[in-house]
């Protein structure tokens, strides 16, 4: 497939905003796409070369790409270097650039997707000494034989940031309207949360169709979408909804790991399929020796500690040790972690996420010796609510920050990446304030005046609708902050900066700066309240009204580890405002 034809279908999706304009458009691109050349098409699409979990990124840093432009343009570099700072987007100034080549050649080579692809692929492989070159000369060809709008996309796939306002499930949509029936669609989303590679999906679904996908099975080694939880305000209500009896599991306050072990070792991934084997050497180290099978995909919360007393210490200790890819043995003596495991999806052989609670954890503490560093997540099986409210008092006291309630039912299997009632959580927060803090999109920012002058004041924070795919604004954020983080904002939020709003967020504000939706904040307020300014939920309680938080307080916690489409939905805060109202009435 030419890759131009390919740049047109991602223009064109770009100018919507309708989801299912979206689908229909992706639809008609994979029905005229080769099985040999799906995967290919969904990884551009993705603004990707690998799945998440292999981590393979193409590595250009921003100069660079600029210095690729200017050699296959010889477009002046100060005008270059305008654009970008005017604009932000990379695949806006390589369009401008290439509209206005001045050097003609006749030597220019027409781009398909494979060449398009391969030399993404060369250029991220490259390494060691000449691999600057090496990459230059690659990109700059790239950019030499592209027509402006093929120019566009490709820079903007050298960050992974197409721009397009696709997520996941669309493209999954368009998937199943184009090789499947309407009925089979959940069999897709189940393929992708059991494989995490939609290309791979694409591809079995173009070639063999909807029973192909029987292919996909668990595999130690591929990480599978996380399990996620619903809330409910009150004990009883948690009882009652799980038929009278569950069990309630500590909630730990860490970060969430899916260890994969078999005989080549140990591989960790997080929620957001990040490996992040070489940042925890330590939990490699510790979860050896507890395992006592051949091989197996748990899942636990790793949470600081403090070795001295054995306390476990705030979560943001744990973010301190992201990252810190250089100082490693340091970082691992500073901020030690324990494992609590509180899954087993599979364990010598046989997939057990099919199976009911009961059997996974049996299954766990069948395969795991507890030590110091690793255990079991604490549990308590009941129906009676007076003993529930005790564990939660409990947990509480112990600084914990809730618990998880598990269904025992007979079909409480692990969903793989859906939200749903088999797992519900309780957090402390529901007794105060607003019921539970929120994680909110970073959308937009207001400048800052008197001592935040030169600096942001306020950040415009949104909601994710998931049914439609936009972010919706719910409150500007301005308290919370410190000093330090103050002045780490700028930096951190550069990389994101964009000249008008994304597409995919709804704001009746006017910010003064505007971001991709990326940067994800934990943030809590004294109540949710209706608002004509903001538009969350807009119209949905009431006519020409949105939700907002009042009084907004950044907790200090950067949620590194979720991705903008994991922060609160807007149909979770429409829950929480329920809440918040059932309990004024009382
Ligand atoms: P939240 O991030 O507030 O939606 O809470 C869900 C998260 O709690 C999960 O993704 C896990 O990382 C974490 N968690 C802590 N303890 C447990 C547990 N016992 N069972 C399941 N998840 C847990």
């Amino acid at each position: 497939m030419d890759y131009l034809s390919l740049a047109e279908t991602f223009e064109k999706i770009e100018a919507t905003r309708k989801r299912l304009e979206m689908t229909d458009m992706l639809a008609e691109l994979f029905s005229q796409t080769s099985i040999n050349e799906i995967e290919i098409v969904i990884r551009l699409t993705q603004g990707k070369l690998a799945p998440d979990f292999e981590g393979i990124e193409i590595g250009i840093a921003e100069t660079l790409a600029r210095k690729a432009i200017y050699e296959a343009t010889r477009v002046d570099e100060k005008k270059i270097l305008e654009w970008w700072i005017k604009d932000g987007d990379l695949g806006s100034v390589a369009f401008q650039a290439v509209s206005m080549k001045k050097q003609t050649s006749l030597f220019t080579e027409k781009l398909n997707i494979a060449i398009v692809f391969d030399s993404l692929l060369q250029i991220s492989k490259a390494s060691g000494s000449g691999s600057q070159d090496l990459k230059m000369k690659l990109l700059a060809k790239l950019f030499h034989d592209s027509t402006p709008t093929e120019a566009r996309y490709i820079a903007r796939t050298l960050n992974g940031k197409m721009r397009l306002g696709l997520a996941d499930m669309t493209i999954i949509d368009a998937l199943a309207v184009t090789y499947a029936t309407k009925e089979e669609r959940d069999k897709v989303v189940w393929a992708y949360n059991t494989c995490s590679d939609l290309a791979r999906v694409g591809k079995l679904l173009a070639e063999k169709g909807i029973n192909g996908l029987d292919e996909i099975e668990l595999e130690v080694g591929v990480p599978l979408k996380a399990m996620l939880c619903e809330r409910l305000p009150s004990i009883p209500e948690i009882i009652e909804k799980l038929d009278g009896k569950c069990a309630f599991e500590y909630k730990y306050d860490g970060l969430r790991i899916q260890a994969h072990i078999n005989k080549s070792g140990i591989e960790l991934f997080t929620r957001q399929l990040e490996n992040v084997t070489s940042q925890f050497p330590d939990i490699v180290e510790m979860l050896a020796p507890a395992f006592k099978g051949q091989e197996c995909v748990i899942e636990g919360e790793c949470v600081p500690v403090d070795i001295n007393t054995g306390e476990m210490l705030p979560f943001q200790t744990v973010s301190r040790r992201r990252g810190r890819k250089h100082e490693l043995d340091s970082a691992v003596e500073e901020f030690p972690v324990n494992l609590f495991l509180f899954d087993c999806l599979y364990l010598d052989g046989q997939d057990f996420t099919q199976t009911p609670y009961t059997n996974r954890r049996k299954m766990l503490e069948s395969c795991i010796t507890e030590t110091d560093r690793v255990k079991l997540a604490d549990v308590l099986i009941t129906d009676d609510f007076e003993k529930a409210e005790e564990y939660f008092q409990n947990v509480i006291g112990k600084g914990g920050e809730g618990i998880i309630a598990k269904s025992l039912a007979e079909d409480s299997y692990y969903r793989a990446g859906s939200r749903g009632w088999n797992w519900i959580k309780f957090k402390r927060d529901y007794k105060t304030e607003m019921a539970d803090t929120v994680d909110l999109v970073i959308v937009g920012a207001f400048s800052g005046k008197g001592k935040r002058a030169g600096g942001y004041g306020a950040l415009l924070m949104a909601t994710y609708n998931a049914d439609e795919g936009h972010f919706e604004t719910i409150t500007k954020l301005g308290s919370g902050f410190d000093d330090e983080m103050l002045a780490a904002l700028p930096e951190m939020l550069e990389p994101h900066k964009i000249n008008k709003p994304n597409k995919l967020v709804n704001s009746k504000m006017q910010a003064d700066y505007w971001f991709e939706p990326s940067i994800v904040l934990e943030v809590r307020g004294a109540e949710i309240t209706l608002s004509p300014i903001h538009t969350c939920a807009m119209n949905l309680v009431k006519e020409n009204y949105g939700l907002a938080i009042r009084f907004p307080r950044y907790m200090g916690i950067i949620r590194q580890d979720k991705g903008p489409e994991d922060a609160t939905t807007t149909e979770e805060m429409l829950a929480l405002y329920e809440i918040q109202s059932n309990r004024g009435g009382e």
